[in-house]
């Protein structure tokens, strides 16, 4: 028999955690509950889940964003699929969430056909890039498994949602991208990012680069393209 994805669902409020649990016992999945970021730990370092689902309000002194940060830092936990479930609605949390590594975040009150749509979207959108071979675009290396990124000799550091970027424009160069493709094939498959938001990740991209800041090339009213061929 297939083993049912694990979700780990780190929230405070035991009516919401158990809503959510038993949608998703009900839709396929095992869920797992923790109320608190030590509890939460304790059922990481027991077993690491499919996808965790993170809310950004916790008691104490671990946020949603702090343990996703803690867990994007750590080897063994960096590649499990973090949803933020946040009860904000301000783009500065959103991203911030973002930045600490969190793949997506949906925002309180949801649905549940909603919560299910990005749970699947963020396992499908997991796979194929996180866990690939090394990428190389002319002088620029990129290696999903150690996440490191080299201009030449040069170790680049990026941040997670640069990282992502990256690796998509990488993994399809010379191409042009919207933005809207992109915060599809980045961000996920919804509507709450502005696409601006592309712009302010493009321009950390750019100067994470270095030397290599020109590949990232601007394409007047289309978008943008990774390209070799930069003048
Ligand atoms: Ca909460």
């Amino acid at each position: 028999m297939k083993k049912l994805p694990q979700v780990l669902i780190v929230e405070d409020e035991p009516a919401i955690a158990e809503l959510i649990a038993v949608n998703l016992r009900h839709n396929g999945f095992a869920p797992v509950w923790a109320e608190d970021g030590i509890s939460a730990q304790r059922e990481m370092d027991a077993a690491l889940p499919d996808l965790i689902l993170l809310d950004w309000m916790l008691p104490g002194g671990s946020s949603g964003l702090n343990l996703a940060r803690k867990w994007r830092a750590d080897a063994r936990s960096k590649h499990v699929p973090i949803l933020m479930l946040t009860a904000r609605g301000d783009e500065p949390d959103k991203i911030a969430g973002l930045d600490a590594g969190a793949d997506d975040y949906i925002t309180k009150p949801f649905s549940t056909q909603e919560l299910l749509a990005r749970i699947r979207a963020v396992l499908r959108r997991r796979s194929p890039e996180q866990v690939g071979a090394q990428v190389q675009v002319g002088d620029l290396r990129l290696d999903p498994a150690t996440y490191r990124v080299s201009f030449g000799e040069e170790q680049l550091k990026l941040g997670p949602t640069e990282f992502k970027l990256l690796s998509h424009l990488m993994h399809n160069p010379e191409r042009v991208h919207s933005r809207s493709q992109l915060l599809d094939k980045v961000w996920g498959d919804h509507v709450f990012i502005e696409e601006r938001t592309v712009d302010v990740h493009i321009k950390r991209l750019r100067e994470a680069l270095g030397g290599g800041a020109s590949m990232v090339e601007t394409v007047r009213g289309a978008g943008y393209r990774l390209t070799v061929g930069a003048a």
